[in-house]
């Protein structure tokens, strides 16, 4: 599996997971710091072990007051961590034992075809405890993984057991070439509506089950002679969609979808215009790295004049002033009105975003720019960029080597970018800039 693999965490309150997650991630877990407009709640974090990333995703932090609710959000954690995630960790407590709501967890859980690693926190003392941990056998979710979170004991074994399940997704990897798509917004936005557009019917809606399992169900679909997958992003064709639903829950999904992406499709109302939440999805696509494009939706519906889509250019660039690479298209998913030119837009955005130049050619770019507009100093020091390269793609991502990084100042790198940009495009993708010493 070539993209990032996600791993939910479910477990009822205060059996550890935010220490078991902050644990994970360490200091990784500033992940947005610098998106304005990005929720600060600990959702996802980056973790690496050994030679392996993943995105661990938090399901839990609602404090639920009554037992009746516990049980419902604890099914509502199941089932988003199955529609999210690639690996399940089940969470559950050695001093509470077994819960009746442990083993409803667990049924839910065992239903769908998802890999579960039980984790049985606590057990700060394993000669003690040990046949403790062995009663967890009975919720049949394969062996118990004993572990200390507050003292880092069992972790490393916990996260053996974790990355052995990214390895036995190997027929996803044939998909790695289509180009995925997630459809993002708020609800009522028009996603159901887009999708159902794209796919031509309705015939593909599929039915739910109460208490079935609902792993994600993406779409195929093809468009003149390119194959491309939409994500299916919060059950995008459930029949009785969750109204008023927990904004938690619906950003957990859009973290998730967005990760497995390689283009955001970010939708607005054109009635009610950009609000604060469609500002917060679209900085976890910018600090993810992926392609975006922003569609303003319902267009059909709105009153215009001449200068209607000026506005909304305005408005929207000044909401989204980090992202403002991202190309905009009017649509309607109702009318069918330039979903044609969305689809031109994907495409001119896979390019962009997997668009390779010579080191030659950028530093070419870079010497002009460092002509016209010198490094900054500090202290009579002189920022020097003695090259730069390129090392990967989706997103573009490039390295300058510098003389001191503490010269290399923010307004400065994003100045070098602006001039990339000037020269090769990069519409609808982020760049990302590194920078390494070389003394
Ligand atoms: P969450 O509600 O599942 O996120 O649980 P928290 O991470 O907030 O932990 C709940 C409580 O359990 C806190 O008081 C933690 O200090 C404690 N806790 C977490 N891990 C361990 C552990 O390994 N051993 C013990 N004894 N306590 C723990
Ligand atoms: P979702 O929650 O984002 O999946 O939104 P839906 O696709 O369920 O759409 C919500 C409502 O907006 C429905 O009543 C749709 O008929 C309506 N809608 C969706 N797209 C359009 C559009 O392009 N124009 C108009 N006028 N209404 C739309």
């Amino acid at each position: 599996m070539s993209r990032k693999p996600i791993v939910a965490v479910v477990g009822r309150p205060n059996v550890g997971k935010s220490t078991i997650f902050n644990m994970m991630a360490g200091e990784k877990i500033a992940i947005v710091q610098n998106t304005p407009g990005v929720t600060r709640d600990r959702i996802y974090a980056d973790v690496d072990w050994l030679n392996h990333n993943f995105t661990i995703i938090d399901t839990g932090g609602i404090e639920p007051d009554s037992k009746d609710i516990i049980l419902s959000q604890m099914r509502y954690q199941a089932e988003t961590a199955i529609e999210t995630a690639d690996v399940i960790m089940f969470v559950v407590d050695v001093l509470t034992g077994l819960t009746d709501t442990d083993y409803k967890v667990a049924d839910i859980l065992r239903k769908s075809k998802k890999p579960i690693v039980l984790c049985v926190n606590k057990v700060d003392n394993f000669d003690k405890l040990q046949y403790d941990v062995l009663e967890f056998y009975n919720l049949g979710l394969g062996e118990p993984m004993p572990l200390s979170a507050v003292n880092k004991i069992g972790m490393g074994d916990l996260l053996d057991e974790i990355v052995k399940h990214f390895y036995e997704r190997v027929e996803a990897d044939e998909e790695e070439e289509i180009t995925k798509i997630a459809i993002i917004g708020k609800p009522n936005v028009g996603k159901s509506s887009l999708i159902n557009k794209i796919l031509g019917e309705e015939r593909h809606i599929v039915s739910e089950l109460a208490g079935t399992t609902r792993d994600a169900i993406d779409s195929r679909v093809v468009f003149g002679d390119k194959e491309y997958i939409f994500i299916d992003t919060a059950g995008l064709r459930r029949k009785n969609k969750i109204k008023e639903e927990i904004e938690k829950y619906s950003i957990i999904r859009a973290v998730a979808a967005i990760e497995k992406a390689d283009i955001v499709v970010l939708m607005i109302d054109a009635v009610e215009g950009i609000t604060e939440q469609d500002a917060k999805i679209a900085g976890i696509a910018h600090d993810r790295g992926k392609g975006a494009i922003i569609a303003v939706n319902k267009w059909d519906a709105i009153e215009k004049n001449d200068k209607t889509m000026y506005r909304f250019l305005d408005t929207i660039q000044v909401t989204l002033a980090y992202m403002t690479y991202a190309p905009i298209v009017f649509i309607s998913a109702q009318t069918g009105l330039r979903i044609n030119k969305l689809f031109e837009t994907i495409e001119m955005v896979v390019q962009n975003q997997t668009l390779r130049i010579q080191t030659g050619v950028i530093n070419d770019v870079l010497y002009d720019a460092m002509a016209m507009n010198q490094p900054p100093s500090d202290k009579g020091k002189r920022l020097k960029i003695y090259y730069m390269t390129q090392v990967a793609i989706k997103p573009p991502t490039f390295v300058l080597f510098v003389n001191d990084k503490e010269l290399a100042h923010f307004s400065y790198i994003r100045y070098i970018e602006n001039k990339l940009r000037d020269a090769f495009g990069f519409k609808g993708t982020p760049l990302k800039m590194l920078i390494r010493e070389r003394k």
